[in-house]
């Protein structure tokens, strides 16, 4: 069986070592990072079975590197705070860490989580659950199955129309589409209603995943006709 490993990232070196003792005598594999640029750098490029994010880290946070980690992957956070106040915090963002530990804490407490969210991902993963539908052009993802949109890592919010709308240009790019077929096509009413509403639907969303909505890269405007999903 391959050893699990663990990516930690905690400034403090001697709580990092000590959990990264503990974790070893378990025979896990650990690697520690004491920044999180390289923290996140190597969260982004390898591949880990579980991360354990300290919350405070300077210029990036733990917050930043859960959030990036969780627009691609899926693979179990624990978050760790001094702050008993922060933790109440993240877990009322929601930000998709599965844990959250409180320092001080006690070594083996930490392994007994570590090794719970391990075997409740695994169960997960091997429940023959199919995995999510994901669209992924340059740094947007949209998550059909899900129903969420993140750009460069960063969830965004979106209305039910505004998902259909960005998700069916999506499907079906390089086409053009009048605003009279996408209007029939997402909101179901044959010409009823006015197509000044897709409009104003491209607009919210590219506000929303456009670098620049005066340079669209993502929806294109083909004037006079419609809008093409550019990939
Ligand atoms: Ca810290």
């Amino acid at each position: 069986m391959n050893r699990k490993r663990i990516l930690i990232v905690e400034d403090e070196l001697s709580i990092a070592e000590l959990e990264r003792d503990y974790l070893e005598l378990s025979d896990f594999e650990v690697e520690i990072e004491t920044s999180g640029a390289s923290g996140l750098e190597r969260a982004m490029k390898e591949e880990f079975d579980l991360f354990i994010l300290d919350l405070m880290l300077p210029e990036i946070d733990g917050f930043e590197i859960c959030k990036k980690i969780r627009g691609v992957k899926n693979t179990p956070i624990l978050m760790v705070s001094a702050k008993k106040d922060d933790i109440d915090k993240i877990r009322g963002l929601g930000l998709g860490a599965d844990d959250y530990v409180t320092k001080p804490f006690s070594p083996s407490e930490l392994v007994a989580r570590v090794k719970a969210h391990l075997t409740r991902y695994e169960r997960l993963i091997g429940s023959g659950m199919p995995e999510n539908e994901v669209i992924e052009i340059r740094g947007l993802k949209i998550d059909k199955t899900a129903r969420r949109v993140y750009v460069n890592g960063e969830e965004k919010n979106f209305t039910t129309k505004e998902f259909d709308l960005l998700t069916f240009l999506a499907s079906n790019p390089n086409r053009v589409f009048t605003k009279e077929e996408l209007f029939s096509r997402i909101w179901d009413m044959e010409s009823i209603g006015d197509i000044a509403t897709v409009t104003v639907h491209i607009k919210k969303i590219r506000e929303k995943i456009e670098f620049n909505t005066a340079k669209p890269q993502y929806i294109e405007t083909i004037w006079g006709v419609g809008y093409r999903f550019k990939v």
